[in-house]
């Protein structure tokens, strides 16, 4: 029987032919001639795909030379496309967590683009380890004794545990065992460092008595976790950092705590819920506290272990040190950003995470304003649009409770004109530089916290 199709498919164009096209060698030139061969084959197969299964010629069908070339620009897309962060989220870890500073970014920039004395001293004395320079930061902003640095807070915790306790126990809160979004659970973490977890205390309540008791020869350390992404209220009680490191002393153990975002600095002085800081702890006798390098600190993607220099030392020695350090780029930036620290003055304006995070609502508010009129005007027809209040989050798990009052745009459907805001967000998401806001309410939320240029933003929209 014949093929019932059979004028579809000699409607295909030969692949040879197409190839000796001009504009078709352009791309050649640029991409090679495997790249474009290649293409031109997956076309192919894709219409005659399209012609078996819907009996029908693909909608680009009528002109193989734009559908080639819109598929060369996608070729040299990033899969990590640059996005308007309108989430109210500040610390996004989906959308990266914390965008670098300035100074952070030329750092990175300076040290990709030529060998750096990471692990060579010019004076050719030996000062060990690629963390040295920025350890030395690190104690002069924390009053730690000394420093480590690794990919990342749940890698700091894995290290710090496989070094200090592998084989013995670890006592901790029951209201302490945290899972963090993704796949760090406490419990989980200790098995991965070989430790046997003492869970002691209840949900609600845990005292200094619980740890005690639980005590014996094969104890190798007191631990808390900072409850970074949920709280206990009501009826409660935890032992408290000072009163953790006493106890350790007198049994001759070492405590740690793992801070989980921590900041360096004290966020209530610029009007922001109160964050623990590292060398409170310090301060207090506890011997390690782990935080992350890219949570409210707003650097890079990094752990750090701050501490007693003796403990510091073993854990720099671990074999797994070796597999959780980190690179070049990670250091040149953390490096920048914890000396924006120095001059704490001046991070709210260069540290774009503080900057966002303590932006007033008043600000935002103008910054809403002077775009309304122009999305209504564009957008009119089918969506309500308006500014209204609502309410940012810090984001990674960091201050779960609090709330940062915000103004948004909001997009309402106007009632029968089919327009939905599901498909305005679906849209916007597949733009050249996509813009993501959030649903709620039945409308779209566009919460402009994290929004440094307004007319970038209308741009886009308006396109
Ligand atoms: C965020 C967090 C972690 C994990 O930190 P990463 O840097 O994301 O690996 C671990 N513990 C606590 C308490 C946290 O809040």
């Amino acid at each position: 029987m014949a093929e019932p199709n059979f004028a579809l498919y000699r409607q295909l164009p030969a692949i040879d032919k197409l190839l000796q096209l001009d504009e078709v060698q352009i791309l050649v030139e640029q991409s090679g001639i495997h790249w474009v061969t290649e293409c031109l084959r997956e076309m192919q197969a894709q219409a005659r795909a399209c012609i078996s299964q819907k009996g029908q010629l693909p909608e680009w069908h009528e002109n193989w030379l734009k559908e080639l070339s819109v598929r060369h620009s996608a070729l040299g897309e990033s899969a990590l496309k640059n996005v308007f962060n309108l989430t109210g989220t500040v610390l996004h870890t989906n959308l990266g967590r914390a965008v670098m500073s300035k100074s952070a970014i030329d750092a990175v920039s300076q040290v990709m683009s030529s060998p750096v004395t990471l692990e060579y001293s010019l004076d050719g004395a030996m000062r060990g380890h690629r963390d040295r320079a920025i350890a030395d930061l690190l104690c002069k902003l924390t009053g730690a004794e000394d420093a480590c640095i690794v990919n990342n807070n749940a890698a700091a915790v894995l290290l710090l545990l496989a070094t200090v306790a592998q084989g013995q126990q670890v006592i901790v809160s029951r209201g302490e065992l945290v899972e963090i979004g993704g796949a760090f659970r406490v419990p989980d973490v200790m098995a991965q460092a070989g430790c046997q977890l003492i869970e002691v205390g209840t949900t609600n309540r845990t005292h200094l008595r619980d740890y005690e008791n639980a005590i014996n020869e094969h104890t190798a350390l007191l631990m808390k976790v900072h409850t970074s992404n949920y709280s206990i209220e009501g009826f409660t009680a935890e032992v408290e950092g000072a009163e953790l490191a006493e106890l350790g002393k007198k049994h001759q153990l070492p405590t740690a705590i793992d801070l989980g975002s921590g900041s360096m600095i004290d966020m209530t002085a610029y009007g922001l819920p109160a964050e623990p800081m590292p060398h409170t702890y310090l301060s207090q006798g506890i011997d390690l506290v782990s935080i992350s390098g890219d949570k409210l600190l707003g650097g890079p993607q990094a752990g750090i272990i701050l501490g007693k220099k003796k403990w510091i030392d073993a854990i720099q020695k671990h074999p797994l040190k070796r597999a959780l350090r980190v690179d070049k780029m990670t250091l040149a930036a953390l490096e920048a950003t914890l000396k924006l620290y120095l001059t704490p003055e001046k991070l709210i304006t260069d540290l774009p995470t503080l900057r966002w995070l303590t932006r007033s609502s008043e600000t935002i508010k103008n910054s809403a304003d002077s775009i309304l009129v122009t999305l209504q005007a564009f957008y009119g027809d089918k969506f309500i649009v308006e500014v209204e209040p609502c309410l940012s989050q810090i984001g990674s798990g960091s201050l779960p409770i609090d709330r940062l009052p915000s103004f948004a745009i909001t997009f309402a459907p106007l009632d029968g004109k089919g327009s939905s805001v599901e498909s305005l967000a679906a849209k916007w998401r597949q733009l050249p530089h996509p813009v993501i806001g959030r649903l709620k309410d039945g409308k779209l939320w566009l919460d402009l916290r994290c929004l440094d240029d307004e007319h970038a933003l209308l741009q886009v929209l308006l396109s």
